[in-house]
Order: C-alpha cells, then structure tokens, then sequence
C-alpha cells in the first residue's frame, strides 16, 4: 500500500513529545514560546503567533478586522471549505472567485470584478504550495479606484484603510515569493501544521502579521494571543506561577492555543524541514520528468523566476478528462493498492455551499481544473522505487481509460 501522506514520525518526534509529557507542563509553555521563535527566524519575521489550527488563525484574523454580517469577503471557488467557513461563522458573506487555467490560484483580474463597495477582506490561497501573485494583489487593492469604494466599519479597518489582505498559507510553510518566504506578504497569514500538511503538529497552525509601521506588531501579537485564549489576560503558564493567580478578561475571546505537545512535534519538524523540502522537491521532480514526456498530461507549475512552492500537492491534471472518466482512473489506480487525491471539490458543488446558493456554472475555470485533477503521493518516506510504481501506475491506469496505445 502507498499512502497519500503520512506524517513524519520517528524516535526524535517521539522521544520530543515524550519530554514534554515528562516536563510536567503540557499545555502553552516553553515549547510553544521556543516553536514560535524557530519558526520566527526560519520565516524572517518576528511576528509569529501560535496556535491550534490554521482555521482558527483566519477566524481570529477576521475579528479582530472586524468583519461582520453585511460585509462581503472574497475566496477562490477553489479551496478547502475552511477558507469559506470561517467567512460564514464571521457573519459575512463569501464571495467566491473563479481561478486560473495555469496554476490552481484565485484569478485576480476575477477578483477586481468581484470588489463592492461591502468588501473587506481577500482571503488568497496559495494552492498545492504555489504562492499567488501578492504584488499584484496588493497593486489592486491600493489602487485609487479600489480605496475609494472602500468604506471602513471598525477602528482597524479605519487605520489600514483598505481591503485586508488575508493568505490562507495553510500549504505553503516554506514557499518562497519575490525572494521572501510566505508569510512577509499579505497583511495577515495562516499557516496549517495539521496532520496531512507539510509541517505538522498534529493539529496546529500560526499567524503571521505584515502591517507596516502604522501598526504595533507587538500589541498586536499580544492581542491575538489573548483573544485565542478567552481575552484572558494571563495564558495558564504565568497563571500557575507561585503567587500569580490573579487575571483578569478583556473580552469574549476564542480558545485555540497551541499545546506543548503539538509544539514538541513542531520543534523536530521544523528543525528539518529544509530537508523535508529538498526530498519533496525530488519526487515533485521525478514526478514531472516522468509526466512531461506524456502528450496527455498538464504537470503542475512549481517554480517560476518569482516563485518557489513549498511543494506541497502534486496537481496532476488530464487533458480532455471528463469527472466521471478521472473517477474511473482513481478507482483503477486505487485497485493497485496506491492513495491518490482529488484537491478539491469546489466549494460550489458541496451541499452547504449549494444550498445557499452558489452554482459551479459560475465558475468554469474550476471547474475544468477539477474535472481532470489527480493529486499524488508525496512524503518524506517516499522511497523511490514507490514514487516510479505511482508512475507507471498513473501512466497505466490513464491510457487504458484513454484507450491511448
Ligand atoms: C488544511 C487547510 C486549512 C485548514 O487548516 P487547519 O489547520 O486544519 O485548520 C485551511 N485552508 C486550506 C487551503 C487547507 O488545505
């Protein structure tokens, strides 16, 4: 059996996360404190929160900006449904955007016809690990016919005066824009450490913030943190000091703190993850060669002059697939015993989306690309003789459905 991606686990995971049960402490502590700087200096910012997902990352983003019933949020009709719910759960609306033909991004020339005078926010995702056209993401919403449709609703919004810019990274730890990593781009970014992404800490993600000098990143930081544990003006760490018993709440806040025993995992992953990026890199490569020389195959786009993936899914996609032959293809290619993917099921074809509304007709571009999309296995335990077994799996399983000889 080849699974899809199975975390990394070993003796140095294991032998870390034992030590934080044997520590005593194994809620938010040192190893949160000691995660959060490594994946400060290993991003190159200083402006880095922590905490249990990177779903609660957007949600956090999204209140403290603000964002109400009435406003309008955009998101790619191309993405795993976090990306929109959290829209919901805020009171707003997603306003959902077609992507491009030659990567899986939102298609930002889509975007600017989707701006009212309602929209607040942009929530970009960098798909499969690509990241998306930040410059000119940013050169749309602060050019003057933009700003001057924008009505601010909250004190921040006020001061950033603006559509906010949100990077739904959950696939891109690593990935490289303009020579930055991602992170530095968009004003705010959520990072996903769940158990199927790149970096894991089983469940787990962070924020990063990009706002410029009007903004106190450090208050900032400290007000996400707060707000992800209650608006509780202690976290449990100092709370359990000797003498120190005494809090105080600020607000309603959230509770989605990062434990240390997701911060043990996160600290030996993060210690080797530019190996972890360098064998992801051969297999997307290996993968590639081998596609390449297929006259049916679109092999996906990961490095560009002004981009490197974090190569997070490998998107293969069909030429002149219809749905239902690629479900025959993975049903096939299932038989021989190897987990392959389909990223994603537009939002527009899911039942709650459906029901509220939204038609996949709206969005062909997505459609297209989902129509013929088989993501492939790629782990740091990937061995090469599986990687040319999922080859000539795939190569095998789409020219019989083909009828290619
Ligand atoms: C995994 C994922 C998320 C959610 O990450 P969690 O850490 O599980 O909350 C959000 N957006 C995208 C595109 C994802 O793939």
């Amino acid at each position: 059996m080849i699974p899809f991606s199975p975390p990394r686990i070993d003796d140095k995971t294991i032998n870390e996360v034992i030590d934080a049960l044997k520590s005593g402490w194994i809620t938010t502590g040192p190893k949160t404190k000691l995660f959060e700087e490594n994946l400060a200096k290993f991003l190159n910012t200083d402006n880095v929160v922590c905490l249990n997902s990177a779903t609660a990352g957007l949600q956090l983003i999204l209140n403290y900006l603000g964002i109400k019933k009435g406003d309008e949020v955009i998101v790619p009709a191309y993405t795993y449904c976090a990306s929109a719910n959290v829209i919901i759960h805020s009171g707003a609306k997603p306003v959902m955007v077609d992507v491009n033909k030659d990567d899986f991004n939102i298609n930002i020339q889509k975007v600017k016809q989707a701006i009212t005078s309602k929209t607040k926010a942009i929530i970009a995702v960098d798909i499969g690990g690509m990241p998306i056209d930040y410059d000119k993401l940013d050169k749309l919403v602060s050019s003057p016919e933009i700003i001057n449709l924008f009505s601010p609703d909250s004190k921040i919004q006020e001061k950033l005066s603006r559509i906010a810019i949100i990077a739904d990274s959950a696939h891109s730890i690593g990935a490289i824009y303009k020579g930055k990593r991602t992170g530095n781009q968009a004003d705010f970014t959520s990072f996903s450490f769940h158990a199927v992404k790149n970096l894991t800490t089983a469940e787990g993600g962070a924020v990063c913030f990009n706002l410029g000098s009007k903004f106190d990143t450090n208050k900032i930081k400290q007000e996400f943190k707060t707000n992800s544990l209650h608006g509780q003006t202690k976290d449990a760490f100092s709370k359990n000091q000797v003498g120190a018993w005494h809090y105080d709440i600020v607000k309603a806040g959230f509770k989605c703190n990062m434990t240390d025993l997701q911060a043990a995992i996160g600290l030996v992953e993060l210690e080797r993850y530019d190996q972890t990026l360098k064998k992801r890199k051969y297999i997307f490569d290996k993968y590639t060669a081998a596609f390449n020389k297929k006259e049916w195959a679109i092999s996906p786009i990961y490095e560009t002059s002004e981009k490197t993936s974090s190569y997070h899914l490998y998107l293969l996609r069909i030429k002149n697939t219809s749905e239902s032959q690629r479900n025959k293809i993975i049903a096939e290619i299932s038989k021989h015993n190897i987990a392959v993917n389909v990223h994603y099921i537009p939002l527009a074809m899911l039942s709650f989306y459906k029901n509220n509304g939204y038609n996949i007709n709206d969005y062909p571009q997505t459609y297209k690309n989902y129509e013929c999309e088989i993501s492939l296995p790629v782990f740091y335990d990937l061995e090469d003789f599986q990687v040319d077994l999922v080859i000539n799996t795939v190569i095998k399983c789409v020219e019989q459905e083909l009828e290619i000889k």
